[in-house]
């Protein structure tokens, strides 16, 4: 009796996998639109470019008032106590790819070492600084979002060479209410090498004190930061998402 049962539960699966069409798990619901692939300094063929290295600084600002008034060339240099400069287009979701470079000339150490930052919306630090052979607090150090997240590893090259950072950005989302609905997610590839793993932004990424989550518009400009050390940057790219 148990043998003809089991006969019947096999019969019955092999007609019912005949039953079923490979049609039936194929998606035809969304087209993926085709993008050129980026080739060297050249961006993917969907990209907004923000600085690509024509002294052109048009698509950015000054964080205080005005005109960005960093040194503009092939590359874009902080101009000490300028203050930091944002772009004039806002943000939310993005694939942004940034390349920079720490003076080759040694000066400071710990944070005072080629010290800048990329604070995604303006609120959520990417850290930049000179971390090869420069021990500072971890979650302080290049990579680390700022005083919150350790990077996986330090995948820093020595200063006076330019390195690149591929963040992939997940905004946070708020309620009407103003509490927070979902956190922010945040992925950094430190050239070619993953230092972010998909982790959650606790807040704002403060100097002193907690991280804060007080609501703010889905989009906001993305800030790039004086802390007083000629750091350069080039070939700045974003994908909204
Ligand atoms: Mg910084």
């Amino acid at each position: 009796m148990k043998r003809i049962i089991n006969f019947m539960i096999l019969a019955g699966m092999v007609l019912n996998i005949q039953a079923q069409k490979p049609e039936e798990t194929e998606d035809w619901s969304r087209k993926p639109a085709l993008v050129t692939p980026g080739k060297g300094t050249l961006p993917p063929s969907d990209a907004i470019v923000l600085y690509g290295g024509a002294g052109d600084l048009d698509k950015w600002e000054s964080e205080k008032e005005g005109p960005a008034k960093w040194t503009a060339g092939e590359e874009l240099t902080v101009a000490r106590r300028t203050g930091g400069i944002k772009t004039k287009q806002e943000f939310g979701d993005m694939q942004l790819h940034i390349e920079w470079r720490s003076p080759a000339e040694v000066k400071g150490d710990g944070q005072g070492r080629g010290n800048s930052g990329i604070f995604l919306m303006g609120k959520y630090e990417v850290q930049v600084l000179d971390s090869y052979n420069n021990e500072t607090y971890y979650n302080g150090q290049a990579g680390s979002i700022y005083k919150q997240t350790i990077p996986l590893v330090n995948a820093c090259l020595p200063p006076g060479e330019w390195q690149a950072y591929d963040i992939i950005f997940k905004a946070p989302v708020f309620n009407e209410d103003g509490s927070k609905k979902c956190s922010g997610y945040v992925t950094v590839i430190h050239n070619g090498v993953l230092i972010q793993n998909h982790v959650e932004i606790k807040g704002t990424t403060e100097f002193i004190g907690k991280p804060k989550n007080d609501p703010h518009p889905a989009k906001l400009p993305i800030h790039l930061q004086d802390h007083g050390n000629p750091v350069s940057y080039r070939n700045i790219w974003v994908r909204e998402l």
